[in-house]
């Protein structure tokens, strides 16, 4: 039988089978706001009437600018089961960057929080949405010219449901543009619900109905990792944190709500592991929490921190351009025996793919032998992966004439399976014919019990070409001298690998979405070397 894989499935589903299920919201006053599934799924279909009414057509793209909450949960069914494009803006770029954005993609309608109706004013001017639809998170009400959501949903317009097909457009998110323009990819209904049904394995990340997932990622950064439409599917309980990110404020809350299974970058966990350490005691989270991190590499040192406090970090490798879920990391059958430091050194690999992912790793004389040592650019393929941009002709590059996306990341992959990443292949640092792995000094150095953040960039070096420093964050209150790091990471790498140099900084610029900006640093200290000889 032919049947359309489609989120309408998974909302009808849904408000057939969980009405009862909850939906947990921490709102800007840090008020919960509670409802159930019964509730969301007659919402959600009463928004998307509500947009067809007010002229939504097949395929055309609706932006939200919302932090993590139940309205956004709504919008997330919403305008796909309308026929529309879920088009998430990330509110944490620049206004300019939003405005580029949203007029590239064509968005007709924004759906926006009012708490960030002052960013929206930064940028409405250069930009033409046909309706705006204010959401009142904070209970004051609608300013004049917009619309109003709880109006919208308080009426009793009917979803027209569309026959859809699964080819259709279902969502849309820009990359955080660390690698140039923001490059816009679109996720159909079948890639979204195949993504949903690999994500739930029990090897991926093993999401059922008794779970309570609560993900920090933010909705607006490729679907929370489709969190949303995966908890859904399962029926599981949702828990968003709304704007407030701060470890306290997340630590109350997964212990409040007995949250199972959190997701999010590792700067977050880094902060929720020092909040932890601090006050070991003070939170009762439920037992075995599941932490899945990924968009940066999860330093061994800290998915050790997370095993002694019974907390499990998983760690997931993916892009924008991968829906994002490509690769878990969990310990394969035929490595349950491998104890201590190995342990450690498979978890803090990225993973293996998951099923129809298929992945490479190429070399200038073809793919890469699977023996954890040859490094090569990670090639991708599969039914989630782009294949291409949003109106980007330009950009073809990307994809090889046999249709494999090329990540643009330098990995090994061995003989189990378990890609590592050693780095963007901008990134890497090319010493006298060698590459050196700025990850692996970087995961090395927060080990170190002083170091809080740690980057290590590549600087331009007449004899070697380029030679790697090191800019690090000591943890408050404490110093160390560049020495003492060099000499606790002479035991673990070759001699030139070790850093030339060590500065210590108060702050490691990041982007949008978390990640360390090293061309930023790369620019800082460019003139290091010959400033310090
Ligand atoms: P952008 O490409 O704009 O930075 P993405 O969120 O799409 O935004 O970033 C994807 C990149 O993040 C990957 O190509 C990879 O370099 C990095 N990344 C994602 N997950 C991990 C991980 N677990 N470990 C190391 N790097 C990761």
């Amino acid at each position: 039988m032919r049947f359309p894989l489609t989120l309408a499935h998974i909302l009808e589903r849904a408000g057939r089978l969980f009405p009862q299920s909850e939906i947990v919201s921490r709102l800007p006053d840090r008020s919960l706001h509670r409802y159930t599934y019964a509730d969301f799924c007659r919402r959600a279909r009463v928004l998307g009437g509500a947009l067809q009414h007010l002229g939504l057509k097949r395929g055309d793209r609706v932006a939200t600018l919302m932090w993590n909450h139940h309205a956004h949960l709504e919008a997330y069914f919403a305008i796909p089961c309308a026929g529309g494009v879920l088009h998430t803006l990330n509110l944490r770029l620049h206004p300019d960057d939003i405005a580029y954005i949203a007029n590239h993609a064509g968005d007709r309608f924004l759906i926006v929080d009012d708490v960030l109706l002052p960013l929206y004013d930064k940028f409405r001017d250069r930009t033409k949405f046909e309706r705006v639809i204010v959401v009142p998170l904070t209970g004051s009400s609608v300013p004049a010219g917009f619309e109003d959501h709880e109006a919208l949903v308080a009426q009793s317009v009917p979803l027209e449901a569309p026959v859809l097909d699964e080819e259709d457009p279902a969502g849309m998110c820009y990359t955080s543009g660390t690698t140039g323009r923001p490059k816009g990819v679109v996720y159909s209904h079948r890639a979204l619900v195949l993504h949903s049904l690999a994500s739930a394995l029990p090897d991926v990340l093993g999401l059922g109905n008794h779970d309570a997932v609560c993900p920090v990622v933010p909705m607006f950064h490729v679907n929370a990792w489709g969190l949303p439409f995966t908890a859904v599917m399962v029926g599981a309980k949702l828990v968003f944190p709304g704007p407030n990110l701060d470890a306290v404020s997340l630590l109350d809350l997964y212990e409040r709500e007995q949250v199972t299974l959190t997701a999010g970058v590792p700067t977050i966990w880094m902060g929720i592991l020092q909040a932890l350490e601090q006050e070991p005691a003070r939170w009762k989270l439920a037992a075995g929490m599941r932490m899945v991190v990924g968009g940066a590499a999860a330093p061994e040192a800290m998915i050790r921190a997370f095993d002694r406090f019974g907390l499990r970090v998983i760690q997931g490798w993916g892009m924008t351009e991968t829906t994002p879920v490509a690769a878990v990391n969990y310990v394969k059958r035929e490595l349950a025996q491998v104890a201590g430091d190995e342990h450690y050194a498979l978890r803090a690999k990225q993973g293996v793919p998951l099923p129809f992912v298929e992945v490479r790793a190429m070399t200038g004389d073809g793919e890469a032998p699977w023996d954890g040592k040859t490094m090569g650019e990670l090639e991708v393929r599969g039914p989630w992966i782009a294949a291409r941009y949003h109106e980007l002709q330009e950009e073809a590059g990307k994809w090889t004439a046999d249709d494999w996306f090329r990540t643009g990341d330098v990995v090994t992959i061995d003989a189990h399976g378990y890609i590592k990443i050693t780095d963007r292949i901008k990134d890497l640092i090319k010493s006298g014919g060698e590459w050196i792995s700025s990850v692996d000094l970087e995961n090395a150095l927060v080990g170190h019990p002083k170091v809080a953040e740690a980057a290590v960039i590549a600087l331009p070096h007449p004899k070697w070409d380029e030679r790697p420093l090191a800019v690090v964050v000591l943890k408050t209150g404490l110093s160390a001298t560049a020495d003492e790091l060099r000499n606790y990471l002479a035991p673990k790498f070759a001699r030139y690998w070790l850093p030339d140099d060590v500065v210590f900084v108060s702050e490691i610029p990041r982007t949008s979405t978390g990640k360390m900006m090293k061309a930023k640093l790369r620019e800082q200290f460019k003139g290091w070397s010959e400033t310090n000889k």
